[in-house]
């Protein structure tokens, strides 16, 4: 675990990375073929999740990350404590850079980011604690970056 983020409770963890694993399921990407899901744990301990939706314009597409935090936001949820990120990739996979501002938006820059390996289970059965999630946050993921309180900013002239 990474020293500048809060830990989130056992069993919120595996709830929020099996939540993922369901949430890859329902990912449309026939262009990619890469599926992922995500799972984001709001403060009052309701999971929403969000596959990544293809589109055939490419630029319609949209990544699980922020499907889930759209989701969330349209319906009113804008208080998160943690979020998990899963593809079919073995290693932990990292969110891209459009869902990283989008996570800077609405996250605490040391909130947990759960980045979870494809074979998270056969790791668990292995011993491996945590199933080899990597555990990160926004602020390691974004460092420097522009957020909402930057806009409040004085500027000059
Ligand atoms: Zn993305």
């Amino acid at each position: 675990m990474s020293a500048s983020t809060w830990s989130i409770q056992p069993d919120d963890h595996v709830r929020l990375v099996k939540a993922a694993f369901e949430a890859k399921e329902f990912a449309y990407c026939r262009y990619s073929n890469f599926r992922v899901g995500a799972a984001l744990l709001t403060t009052t301990g309701e999971i929403i999740k969000g596959a990544n939706i293809e589109n055939a314009s490419y630029g319609g597409t949209i990544c699980a990350e922020r499907t889930a935090f759209v989701k969330a936001v349209s319906e009113g949820v804008r208080s998160f404590t943690a979020l998990a990120v899963v593809t079919d990739v073995a290693s932990a996979i990292s969110p891209c850079g459009m869902c990283r501002q989008v996570i800077r938006e609405f996250c605490a820059e040391n909130m947990p980011i759960l980045l979870v390996p494809a074979d998270y289970e056969k790791r668990l059965a292995e011993g491996i604690p945590n199933g080899g999630v990597k555990e990160t946050s926004i602020g390691e993921l974004l460092p420097d970056s522009f957020g909402p309180e930057d806009l409040e900013r004085p500027r000059g002239q």
